[in-house]
């Protein structure tokens, strides 16, 4: 008998069949003695459809209100789950954010969670009932609901399976695991029977849409066992844990990210405290900062290009440009036609000569790199967007394909 937290994402509960092959899986679970904790997203598209319809009446609505919306397609599901299973005859109840006592704090759309208080769930499973959560929402401080930002359903999971020290955390998805890269774009992407948090924190964090990064912070502080698998075929999927057997190949996995605009800043003064006062006038208005260059000074200026979301691209260079005086740049160019492209393995901290493969498979397939940026475990390369599905398999073909 284990304690298991199992986690179905939009499309494994898209409708009435996928509802009930879920089921099954529940119901499998919970006949082998477990406890068990289910946690599911909203439908399908729901939550779009949801952003959708408030589009329609208020094109810039309230994040409060916005949270009051998108909050109902999980409570949807959790409701048809619970009477599925009832149907099956089994002992079942769903709970909401709120009901389960998941606290968070107050940035509408984007929540933290701050604690869970269990007491609720501890109660219903010892009455050997099966728990149904409603993911990715909360509630804060005033009592008003709250959501954990898009793909949050991942870490409502990890939060309870952390807070309640399950055995085991399962998030079932569309696909068998984690891959080696993303195999619609990449046919001989296989899939990875074990991975480590850091690498699935960067690739997670890098455009890999398997899970939602702050799940998978969570999981690592927490040490929790994760695992994410296929709620389409019963096969084992990947484990996601501390450390793993090291594979032949240095590099775990190659992820794109198409969600990037570099900004740069040219004829910037070269003297202290400009980078200060361009990234402080970032910090403000709470955009994050990815990739960052800054070229050599010449004639007493230099360049400073860097990245950051697509969706902040417009907000940054209009606040960027309010401060051309004070900052004292010459120039601002803006594109979002990028795409970072990277590649990440912990096995690569003990081998120099990785990154040099990957510029070799890149110049192969002509593709020019605009910036680069390295960690421990992981290199990072902006290329030009219309070439990044091209700079992953060459990529991925020269460390998996040979
Ligand atoms: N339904 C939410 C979303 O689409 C949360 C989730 O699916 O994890 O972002
Ligand atoms: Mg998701």
């Amino acid at each position: 008998m284990a304690f298991i937290v199992q986690k179905f994402g939009g499309s494994s509960v898209a409708n009435a069949e996928r509802i009930w092959r879920v089921a099954g899986i529940i119901a499998d679970t919970y006949s082998e003695n477990n406890d068990i904790v289910v946690v599911l997203s909203a439908q399908g598209d729901t939550t779009d459809d949801l952003i959708e319809k408030a589009k329609e009446i208020n094109p810039r609505p309230s994040k409060r209100e916005m949270d009051v919306l998108m909050s109902t397609g999980e409570q949807m599901s959790i409701a048809l789950m619970a009477m599925a299973l009832e149907k099956m005859g089994l002992p079942v109840i769903s709970l909401t954010g709120w009901q389960i006592g998941m606290q968070t704090n107050s940035v509408y759309g984007n929540a933290r969670i701050k604690k869970v208080s269990c007491d609720r769930i501890r109660n219903e499973l010892d009455k050997r009932r099966i728990v149904i959560v409603a993911g990715f929402q909360g509630v804060n401080k005033y009592d008003d609901i709250t959501t954990l930002g898009r793909g949050g359903s991942d870490t409502t999971a990890v939060a309870i399976a952390a807070a309640m020290n399950a055995n085991l955390c399962q998030i079932y998805t569309d696909v068998e695991g984690v891959y080696t890269c993303d195999p619609r774009k990449v046919p001989g992407a296989r899939k990875l029977e074990e991975i480590t948090y850091d690498e699935m924190l960067e690739l997670a964090s890098l455009g890999s849409q398997v899970l939602h990064n702050r799940s998978v912070e969570m999981a690592k502080r927490y040490n929790v066992n994760l695992e994410v698998l296929s709620s389409f075929v019963r096969k084992p999927g990947t484990k996601v844990k501390e450390v793993t057997k090291m594979e032949q190949t240095k590099i775990s996995g190659i992820a794109k990210d198409t969600n990037v605009a570099r900004i740069a800043l040219i004829g910037v003064k070269d003297e202290p405290g400009v980078a200060f006062k361009v990234f402080r006038v970032l910090a403000k208005q709470k955009i994050n900062v990815d990739i960052i260059l800054q070229s050599i000074g010449h004639d007493e200026t230099q360049d400073i290009s860097f990245t950051v979301a697509k969706n902040d691209m417009e907000e940054a260079t209009a606040a960027l440009r309010e401060q051309q005086d004070i900052i004292g740049f010459r120039d601002l160019s803006v594109t979002d036609k990028i795409a970072k492209v990277s590649m990440v393995g912990a096995g690569m901290v003990n081998s120099s000569g990785v990154a040099v493969q990957m510029f070799e498979a890149l110049y192969a397939a002509k593709i020019n790199i605009h910036m680069i940026s390295t960690s421990e475990i992981k290199v990072s390369v902006l290329v030009n967007e219309s070439e990044a599905d091209r700079a992953i398999q060459a990529i991925h073909a020269k460390f998996f394909e040979t």
